[in-house]
């Protein structure tokens, strides 16, 4: 699932890192991981007063846009990943994968194919 070594190697950082650090990780994640909606390339995020601005960084596209929905799209799947792993550890592996399967398909059309959360959500699902 890794496209390169360094891919793996980012991941297994990410995985070992203390709680702070991987809350300030994925803050960082939230400004330069998305997909361009145009084009699948990686879109970068720049705070602005009244929103966030993405730009896509495929330089033969260049899509500028308004990210706020995005962002509250993937604060959603977020939350689904969350209640996924709730169901995981109180209801059943049935009921959660439904859930993970839910947040792989939202988290597909909104996030960069690097970005860590959909490897999180690509593993939850395989572990079942
Ligand atoms: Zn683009």
């Amino acid at each position: 699932m890794f496209i390169t070594n360094t891919d793996a190697l980012n991941y297994k950082r990410i995985l070992i890192l203390s709680r702070s650090d991987e809350e300030m990780e994925s803050k960082r994640l939230c400004f330069s991981a998305f997909a361009c909606p145009q084009c699948k390339h990686a879109m970068k995020l720049s705070p602005v007063s009244d929103g966030v601005i993405g730009t896509c960084q495929n330089r033969e596209c260049n899509l500028e846009k308004n990210m706020l929905d995005e962002c509250r799209l993937a604060r959603e799947a977020e939350l689904l990943f969350v209640k996924g792993v709730r169901l995981l550890e109180r209801v059943g592996v049935k009921e959660a994968l439904d859930v993970f399967h839910e947040c792989l398909r939202r988290r597909k059309i909104l996030l960069h194919a690097y970005n860590k959360d959909l490897a999180e959500t690509h593993d939850a699902i395989a572990r079942y």
